[in-house]
């Protein structure tokens, strides 16, 4: 290690330093772990068996002691200075952080430095010209996770924190972070492991005189155990929703608002209004917070039969919207009622995912006021087919009023009558659901088996299967492969 670093130049502050001990190289990383980018501090973050004797060269302190000799976990204030010439690179406080109290229960050096790219650079040049290696995109996390100090669902919380694009999806990484989901997957993990050691039991001593499974009380565990998975299952789309944002389509026949009710629910000018039918041509997607709830809002393009290709192509977009939506607003437009078209397109929404939305109510009550009109019974009078099943809002996407009705109907369509509840752990990444569905199909396999006399052996295999797949979703049988492709979705400094 010492021979990476030059002789120090004559009148240079540069001393002689203890050799970094590590044989394997490598072994200790370092990445800029604040945004790369000009700001008021950028932290640059070393990790390793040689992350304290690599830190020591480069970081003169304004006092004694030296770095490495200094208590741990005690802020420092010096000069980041470069080996090779002796030059300060940058004035900085320092961190040394001892095993095992760290991040990633390794040594841990972190350099605050000014925030300016030239110097994250130059810092970040020095540590590696002593030996450091860049380090992956989270790496960090992954070594967290490697050594013990953290379980996958954990470390996957921690980049639902770092990504998180609502205070709710934050809330619920946070959540996760403590470990709630991890203790419920391994309770059920526990469950399964204990229903197949007792029927491998009855398999190993089968000769003897041991019973042989108690096949009724087995199927009966097992089905408690599919009917847990199932209701941990069903935490996946609040989940997703607030990593991803609840999947809501905006449909309707051309020119009866929707673009103007995207606006208003934006509360800016994205999509582009125009007086003609037919020009809202591809799907313009927004992400708006409801309620604590990120919406990914999807304009399409109006739905009905069209001869002109261009459009042809945005009205194939929204059905798929459609089919892929997790909520539906279907935009009518009161001062026209509700027209067949209207009726055609509400036939192929599901009404539990669906809100209908009245809109121009401004002028129905201008309308209104000028002499009889249809008014308020437009969507509700006799004769509209719109019975107790559908939600109704009545808006105006112009002048704002029944918008907030609207976020409230939303609000109750994808969280319930309750209001978001985060207290309960949910499934947050579509690794852990797919993990959780496939442990639930195992084990239903296993109750099957049981319940048709199937051979224990086999309906071993199918235990043994679902508890496999819950001991994945914590990390405890992952193969080496799986990790590192979990933990290269990460940023780097992470
Ligand atoms: P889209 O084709 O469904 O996206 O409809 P647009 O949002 O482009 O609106 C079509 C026309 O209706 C435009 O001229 C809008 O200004 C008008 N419009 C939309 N919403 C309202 C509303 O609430 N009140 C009134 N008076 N006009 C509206």
């Amino acid at each position: 290690m010492l021979d990476r670093v030059p002789p120090s130049q004559p009148g240079a502050s540069a001393r002689s330093v203890p050799a970094c001990s590590s044989d394997v190289p490598g072994d200790t990383i370092v990445a800029l772990s604040t945004a790369f980018g000009t700001g008021a501090i950028g932290i640059v973050r070393l990790s390793g068996v040689d992350a304290v004797c690599i830190a020591e060269q480069a970081f003169r302190p304004a006092r004694q002691p030296d770095l490495g000799e200094g208590h741990t976990h005690v802020m420092r204030y010096g000069r980041v200075v470069d080996p090779r010439t002796g030059r300060p690179v940058d004035e900085a406080l320092a961190v040394v952080m001892r095993a095992p109290a760290t991040y990633t229960r390794e040594d841990v050096v972190e350099v605050h430095c000014h925030g300016g790219p030239a110097a994250q650079r130059a810092v970040l040049r020095v540590m590696i010209g002593l030996g450091a290696r860049p380090a992956e995109p989270g790496e960090f996390t992954k070594r967290a996770f490697l050594h013990g100090r953290i379980d996958l669902t954990q470390a996957e919380s921690v980049a639902g924190i770092v990504q998180a694009r609502s205070a709710s999806a934050l809330r619920a990484s946070v959540r996760q972070l403590d470990g709630g989901l991890a203790d419920r997957v391994r309770g059920l993990r526990a469950d399964l492991v204990a229903t197949l050691a007792g029927m491998e039991v009855a398999i190993d001593f089968s000769d003897e005189d041991v019973d042989e499974v108690d096949t009724e009380a087995a199927e009966a565990g097992l089905a408690a155990i599919e009917s847990r998975l199932r209701e941990l299952l069903s935490t996946a789309l609040l989940g997703r929703a607030l990593e991803e944002g609840v999947r809501t389509a905006i449909v309707g026949r051309p020119n009866v608002g929707k673009s103007s009710l995207l606006n208003a629910l934006l509360m800016r000018e994205r999509a582009i209004v125009s007086e003609f039918p037919g020009t809202t041509r591809d799907t313009v997607e927004e992400l708006v917070e409801i309620a604590g709830i990120p919406l990914c809002l999807v304009d399409t393009a109006g739905l009905r039969s069209s001869d002109d290709h261009v459009e042809r192509l945005g009205i194939e977009r929204s059905r798929q919207a459609l089919e892929q939506a997790d909520l539906v607003l279907v935009v009518l437009d009161l001062t026209e009622g509700v027209t067949p078209e209207d009726e055609e397109l509400l036939a192929a929404v599901p009404p539990a995912r669906t809100i209908v939305v009245g809109n121009k109510r401004d002028l129905v009550e201008a309308r209104d006021t000028a002499g009889p009109g249809r008014g308020e019974a437009v969507l509700r009078g006799p004769g509209m087919n719109l019975g107790g099943e559908w939600t109704v809002c009545e808006v105006s996407a112009h002048t704002g009023s029944g918008v907030d009705d609207l976020r409230r109907a939303i609000e109750t369509i994808v969280v319930g009558d309750d209001g978001l509840q985060l207290e309960e752990p949910l499934l947050a990444t579509e690794r852990q659901r797919s993990l959780v569905e496939q442990s639930m199909a195992a084990v239903a396999a296993a109750r099957i088996g049981l319940s048709e006399g199937a051979p224990v052996e086999l309906v071993c295999d199918d235990v043994r299967r679902s508890a496999d797949a819950l001991g994945s979703i914590t990390g405890e049988d992952l193969v080496p492969d799986l990790v590192d492709e979990i933990f290269r979705r990460f940023c780097i400094g992470k």
